[in-house]
């Protein structure tokens, strides 16, 4: 099943359009995207058999984030061995966690405001959880995963690095914008293998980043395990899964966002997100 947050409104995309899925289930279901996960079961159900006659055509421009409002929003560094190696970290033993907060939530078409030079690109796969996860098994962990979408882990690296020490990675990837995710969740049975897809970003025309996640460090059941072992997961909350190698700040020389790049963001299977970009000096 592919879902979408079209204008604003909870929708299905199907190989004949859009379905609105309030309107085709009589409102069973509100057009509210964020509200579907906490009864992701009925939907999964009520989803199998809804007629497709009732649709609208696609328009991209449209697309707003899949997870407009999630409760926790989740992200792993380091969690592939190149990226780890071109941060000049050591590898962890457990998955590096640190948070977003969910206002740097943004759709999968949108122009960011770069509050510095600094802002950095993260391409990664996104997991969604789809039922309440503690101390959940790792074999166990895809059962918890309503769906997977595309990221970006923007991130303004003065901000995320600066003193003092130990930093926290936290605010410095929370300005408003930088979780851009999108543009399709994507059910994990409709992917031949969910722990294997291509992902990849371009700055303005130049690939930056193309890795496969199967050379995750910590898989996505792994890492829903983990962060079950300690808190509980809710329907609705988004897990970033990590970035692999080629982000600007350690290329020679640095390449970091401006005003004039395109970034586009491909993940295989999910489909990519287009993101252009303003300056502001001052916070508004
Ligand atoms: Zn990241």
């Amino acid at each position: 099943m592919r879902l979408i947050n079209f204008a604003g409104r909870l929708a299905l995309l199907t190989t004949d359009g859009v379905v609105d899925v309030q309107n085709a289930s009589g409102g069973l279901f509100t057009a509210d995207p964020q509200a579907v996960y906490d009864r992701w079961d009925e939907f999964l159900a009520w989803a199998a058999t809804v007629p497709t006659t009732d649709t609208v055509p696609l328009d991209a421009q449209l697309l707003g984030p899949p997870v407009p409002r999630p409760g926790q929003l989740f992200a792993i560094g380091l969690n592939y061995r190149e990226h780890a190696a071109e941060a000049g970290l050591e590898l962890p033993e457990t998955p590096m966690v640190f948070t977003k907060f969910p206002s740097s939530i943004t759709g999968p078409v949108d122009t960011i405001a770069l509050p510095s030079a600094a802002v950095d690109f993260e391409a990664e796969v996104v997991a969604v959880i789809g039922r309440r996860a503690y101390r959940v098994e790792e074999t166990d962990g895809w059962s918890y995963v309503a769906g997977l979408t595309a990221g970006q882990d923007l991130s303004d690296r003065e901000v995320q690095l600066k003193p003092p020490a130990p930093a926290q990675f936290n605010l410095g990837k929370s300005f408003p914008g930088f979780a851009p995710i999108g543009p399709v969740l994507i059910t994990p049975d409709e992917f031949a293998d969910p722990d294997d897809l291509e992902l990849a970003c371009t700055v303005s025309g130049e690939e930056m980043q193309k890795a496969r996640t199967r050379d995750l460090i910590f898989s996505v059941p792994r890492i829903v395990a983990y962060l079950s072992s300690i808190l509980p997961l809710s329907p609705g909350d988004v897990i970033f899964t990590g970035t692999p190698s080629g982000i600007g700040w350690t290329r020679e020389p640095r390449r970091l966002l401006s005003p004039d790049d395109e970034l586009i963001t491909r993940i295989e299977g999910i489909g990519e997100m287009r993101h252009t970009f303003t300056n502001h000096s001052t916070p508004q």
